[in-house]
């Protein structure tokens, strides 16, 4: 046994502290960034916010809601191929930019990534994705999916520390997923005690992947909009969101009613809902590491986008970002003891 004495942080532990700026307006921030990748020849441009694949975030319609302002979707596994036909027929040409095909790791999942890719050979985005992507067995699947894909861009995740990280980009990851235990939705901190502080995650994930040409989603654990500028101050080049897109139009799951306010059912993929729901209940050998959660319904995912946005760029003209591309570097955190005045909060 050992112990690392230094301190790890979370979002709730630091704030940006502000600096002399040449903005004037928040309209000046430009939040597009363009990246090329470490292995895959194709480029790709948005603003690098990501819907995660939940199927009560990840769905097609938030797609389409989040391509309209060109942010991305990581769609959730559980679609059929014939839900797969039927979105190819109706969604946009240049979605293929915007939307990354979720796959787990066993044979079937190869299989029907290969269908996905039959029914559209232009969508460029493979999403591997295991709660725990420490196993040797995933690194191998990592490789085995980039020889048979040389030009897609691949996804590969999740990790938390810089070692495993260039272990997966040189497996053949483009895009490293880093988070383990922040999510809304998320209880594999209290049933297993494994977990890292998502801040320092991103800044120690962000360092090995951009060393080796890499890049990183920082996914889980954002609550709030300021939350999602810490995380691409520390390094993150993409964030990944759950609990913030659930509970819209756009973001699926049951439609319930409490006291007469409507609620939406939100819940972790690797909670007892989504087991049975998906594969026929919580195997015997296993506990179930997530929530299930009814979240007040919150109408269309738009205003929620502006809200997200307006406080990213807001940010942006704090620190004096043009870009959202230079925010990391513009960024000195304060370590704090308190976040929000709550007064006013029951
Ligand atoms: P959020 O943005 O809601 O804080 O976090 C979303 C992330 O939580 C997802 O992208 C995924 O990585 C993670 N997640 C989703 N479902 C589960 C689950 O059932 N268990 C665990 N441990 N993590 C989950």
């Amino acid at each position: 046994m050992r112990i690392e004495y230094d301190i790890k942080l979370g979002f709730k532990d630091v704030m940006i502290r502000p600096k002399r700026s040449t903005l004037k307006s928040r309209a000046q921030v430009n939040l597009v960034r363009e990246f090329k990748f470490l292995h895959s020849p194709l480029t790709w441009q948005g603003i690098p916010i990501i819907a995660a694949n939940m199927d009560t975030v990840g769905t097609f319609d938030m797609a389409l809601a989040l391509a309209n302002k060109s942010l991305f979707t990581a769609i959730h596994k559980h679609y059929s191929l014939s839900d797969w036909r039927t979105f190819a027929t109706n969604a946009p040409k240049n979605i293929e930019n915007h939307i990354a095909i979720s796959t787990g790791t066993g044979k079937k999942d190869l299989e029907k990534l290969a269908s996905i890719f039959e029914i559209n050979p232009n969508l460029k985005f493979i999403c591997i994705d295991v709660a725990n992507g420490y196993s040797e067995h995933f690194a191998d699947f990592v490789k085995q999916t980039r020889e048979h894909y040389p030009d897609k861009v691949i996804i590969a995740g999740n990790v938390v520390t810089g070692e495993m990280v260039e272990e997966l980009l040189l497996s053949g990851a483009d895009i490293v997923k880093v988070g383990i235990g922040p999510g809304s939705v998320c209880t594999t901190r209290v049933k297993t005690g494994v977990g890292y502080p998502q801040l320092s995650a991103i800044i120690e994930c962000a360092d090995a992947a951009h060393g080796l040409g890499g890049q990183i989603i920082s996914d889980g654990g954002c609550t709030t909009p300021g939350d999602i500028a810490k995380a691409f101050g520390a390094g993150a080049d993409f964030v990944m969101l759950g609990g913030m897109l659930a509970g819209h139009d756009e973001s699926g799951g049951e439609i319930i009613e409490r006291n007469g306010k409507p609620f939406r059912k939100f819940y972790g993929m690797s909670s007892s809902t989504a087991m049975e729901k998906h594969v026929g209940g919580v195997a015997e050998y296993r506990a179930s590491e997530g929530k299930t959660v009814e979240v007040p319904y919150r109408g269309n995912v738009e205003s929620t986008l502006q809200d997200i946005l307006g406080g990213l760029r807001s940010t942006c003209t704090y620190v004096g970002a043009q870009r959202l591309k230079e925010l990391t570097k513009r960024t000195t955190f304060i370590r704090v003891a308190e976040q929000e005045n709550r007064v006013y909060e029951d």
